[in-house]
């Protein structure tokens, strides 16, 4: 089945170590339907794979990137590690994604670390959303975290969700759910089903004239970014909701705005509509711009490549994980189509190379670690069959070569002394 790219998402989650990365991403995955890859990082295998090769390949899910569901949208998620060692690999992720969630801990709030990964993905110009984590933690604070955002990083944070309650169960208000300020409408998350179950409510009439009051901070941020809404606004009419919601994904697209969300994901509250958040507010590859490369026989030729299937082939090898059937070459493809069984042209390394499979790794059992024969425009594959390229080199269409932007890692640890 082709993939729609205007429903596509290539996305990584960046995190302070321990704000919840890992667990933010199994909670994706498992109420993506897919419980039974949950844990797989602890225990390298799970009972339904017995076969070593399929064993070898599965751990690659959290290594490299995991593709998902999530109502109509696929989901590309992108391993990108949180430790501050791992700088020039977060780096290396945030060339080939989309757009990012940061995740922050509501406790801990705005870490050093955080501003290093921060100011990383506006150096590579990744539209981001804000998940606020660990709500249920003691002296969890919704609000001192947002705050931060704007002073510390530089962001410009909207609210779009208000946390009911704050903090573990044992408190007097603790934690249970959010009120979505674009709906209006009280989500609460039953903990039994961990996070599966929502049940869906009117906003309390005690909660109601604080939501209201943060739904209107989250208003002017809409009226600033849409001349329609503020025209409504003046009017004294209601502005649409979808309008609110395209008013909100352009300005995360321009990175004027980050829409902050919030939740505990070791308890799967709030987890769903940040998934859903993920689909509707960050980019797709064609909202990106087109990629710049140049021409390898004339380097002073500059070549433009637009995520369209009918363009010429056009990748990036992001990352390469040795295995005994056959190296794993993972690959973002920017423009035409990879196909099985072809061969492609690696400019850095003046070489052909083999396409002999190419597979992409699904977090459900229904569509699990597929071999596909093509993979197009936009999506990430991983490849088995190159031999010369290295990480952050070009593989393009024989007769159509291009050279893109190499991953340049000694830059980035000088950078970041
Ligand atoms: P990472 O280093 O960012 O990948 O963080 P992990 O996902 O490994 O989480 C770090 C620790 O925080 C683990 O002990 C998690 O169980 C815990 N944790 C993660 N999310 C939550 C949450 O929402 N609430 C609480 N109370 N603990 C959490």
């Amino acid at each position: 089945m082709a993939t729609d790219i205007s429903k596509l998402r290539n996305i990584g989650i960046i995190a302070h170590i321990d704000a919840g990365k890992t667990t933010v991403t199994e909670r994706m995955l498992y109420l993506s339907g897919a419980k039974h890859r949950v844990g797989r990082v602890d225990h390298g295998t799970t009972d339904t794979d017995d076969d070593p090769e399929e064993q070898e390949r599965g751990i690659t899910i959290f290594s490299a990137c995991v593709k998902y569901r999530w109502k109509d949208f696929d989901i590309n998620l992108l391993d990108t590690p949180g430790h501050v060692d791992f700088t020039a690999e977060v780096e290396r992720c945030l060339r080939v994604l989309d757009g990012a969630v940061t995740v922050f801990s509501a406790r801990e709030g705005v870490e050093a670390q955080s501003e290093t990964v921060w100011r990383q993905a506006d150096r590579y110009e990744v539209p981001r959303i804000v998940f606020i984590n660990k709500m249920d933690r003691e002296g969890a604070n919704f609000e001192s975290v947002l705050n931060d955002i704007g002073p510390r990083l530089g962001g410009n944070p909207v609210a779009i969700e208000l946390p009911v309650g704050q903090g573990p169960p044992h408190v007097s208000d603790p934690f249970r759910g959010v009120i979505d300020l674009i709906d209006m409408k009280m989500l609460e998350f039953d903990p039994e089903t961990e996070g599966k179950q929502v049940n869906e409510t009117e906003v309390p009439d005690e909660l109601r004239d604080d939501a209201m009051l943060w739904r209107e901070q989250m208003l002017d941020a809409v009226y600033d970014l849409s001349e329609d809404a503020a025209a409504l606004a003046l009017e004294d009419k209601e502005v649409p909701r979808e309008m609110i919601v395209s008013a909100l994904r352009a300005g995360v697209l321009d990175r004027k705005i980050q829409v902050v969300l919030c939740g505990s994901a070791l308890h799967g509250i709030g987890v769903q509509p940040l998934m859903t958040a993920v689909g509707n507010f960050l980019p797709s590859p064609l909202d990106r711009p087109p990629v710049e490369g140049v021409d390898p026989k004339d380097r002073e030729k500059t070549l433009v490549r637009r995520p369209d299937p009918k363009e010429p082939f056009c990748g990036l090898v992001f990352k390469i994980l040795p295995a005994k059937t056959g190296d794993n070459y993972w690959i973002r493809v920017y423009s035409g189509q990879l196909k099985q069984n072809s061969r492609v042209q690696c400019p850095n390394r003046d070489k052909k190379e083999n396409i002999a499979q190419i597979w992409q790794i699904h977090a459900t059992k229904k569509d699990r670690d597929g071999q596909v024969e093509t993979v197009g425009a936009g999506d990430i594959a991983c490849v088995i069959g190159p031999r010369f390229a290295i990480t952050g080199d070009t593989v393009c269409d024989t007769q159509n070569a291009i050279e893109l932007p190499s991953i340049k890692f000694a830059e980035t640890v000088i950078s970041m002394a």
